[in-house]
């Protein structure tokens, strides 16, 4: 049986971000191959699961995608000047450990942190930040890297009180929630495709290519969403609590849940007498943001799992919550 901490550290050790995700794509491929009657993948990396049957279709997604870093210019010194990719606040980088696809470590820091720490921290500028790999001359840094490479935070994931804290529950936590939706589901009266999807992070464009791609009736798109129980002020009003079970998303800034698919994901917790929290985001947004306008519309809906620290070295997530959207999802698609 899959376990989630497993899991987890398998796809954090495979993670690139957008753009470069093939090879986590792989390893979901592979994992999800026994419960699929056909696995393919389309030019822009999408991993589309299908497991057939004759009723509407319905279009699980997933993205697979994780944010990171991009080299763009090595120095004199040795050091790396970068883009980020996805979602990044730059103050919030300086002294993050990074990882190469390579295997290459290093820090990200900030010039003249003393001075960039006075302003406004929202101020701090992209551009004030380096990557310093330990190297001492544009030559010796040539040698281990280059223009174009990609990096993601470093870190490995661990478990404690029924908690996991690791980089990357945004959003690989999601993928394990398919791989045991797949593995846990009987039978179903629907014709189901499972994609793990490339490219969100960067505005949900692997998803929609996809969902053009199968035209199906209805979509649901799983994601981790943020708490309200953190000490941000911007989470103040957000009525979702870490480990008070995964939620039924009526919206967030990317769409606004179709009301059948609210209510279809709402009673197949309620079969499976799984507790949820119902969940509006107001920033942030997942792939049904992009899926629902495709073709005439696509109904489509979200479950999300209730993450802090989003976007950060160490999200946290509750094994529950986990259990209990895969329970959601295989009572909605049950019947
Ligand atoms: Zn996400």
């Amino acid at each position: 049986m899959f376990d989630t901490l497993t899991l987890q550290k398998q796809l954090v050790e495979a993670a690139l971000p957008s753009g470069f995700e093939r090879g986590v794509g792989k390893v979901l491929a592979e994992l999800a191959a026994p419960f699929a009657d056909e696995v393919s993948s389309d030019a822009l990396g999408n991993v589309i699961c299908h497991k057939k049957g004759t009723g509407d279709k319905i279009m699980l997604a997933a993205h697979m995608d994780v944010i990171g870093f991009m080299v763009t210019f090595i120095d004199e010194k040795g050091y790396l000047r970068f883009e980020t990719i996805g979602g990044h606040t730059p103050a919030f980088l300086h002294r993050t450990p990074i990882r190469f696809e390579n295997g290459l470590h290093g820090v990200i820091m900030c010039e003249n942190w003393a001075d960039e720490s006075k302003k406004n921290l929202n101020d701090v500028r992209l551009n004030s930040l380096y990557i310093d790999i330990g190297a001492g001359s544009r030559e010796e840094a040539e040698k281990l890297v280059s223009i174009g490479d990609v990096a993601v935070f470093s870190g490995e994931p661990c478990e404690q009180n029924g908690m996991v804290l690791t980089p990357y529950a945004d959003n690989l936590v999601s993928c394990i929630v398919l791989l045991k939706t797949m593995e846990a589901l009987k039978s179903s009266p629907y014709d189901l495709y499972f994609v793990f999807t490339a490219q969100e992070e960067v505005g949900l464009r692997g998803a929609g290519t996809a969902a053009y791609g199968i035209h199906p009736d209805m979509a649901i798109a799983v994601d981790i969403c943020g708490t309200g129980d953190t000490l941000s002020q911007s989470d103040a009003y957000l009525d979702v609590k870490l480990g008070k079970g995964a939620t039924v998303k009526i919206r967030d800034a990317s769409l606004i849940c179709n009301p059948q698919m609210v209510e279809f994901l709402r009673k197949g917790a309620e079969r499976a007498s799984v507790p949820y929290q119902d969940e509006i985001l107001l920033s942030g947004g997942t792939d049904a943001g992009s899926i629902q306008r495709v073709h005439g519309g696509i109904l489509s809906g979200g479950v999300s799992i209730p993450t802090r620290n989003t976007h950060s070295p160490r999200e946290i997530y509750s094994l529950n919550d986990v259990e209990g959207a895969v329970k959601i999802l295989v009572s909605s698609l049950s019947e």
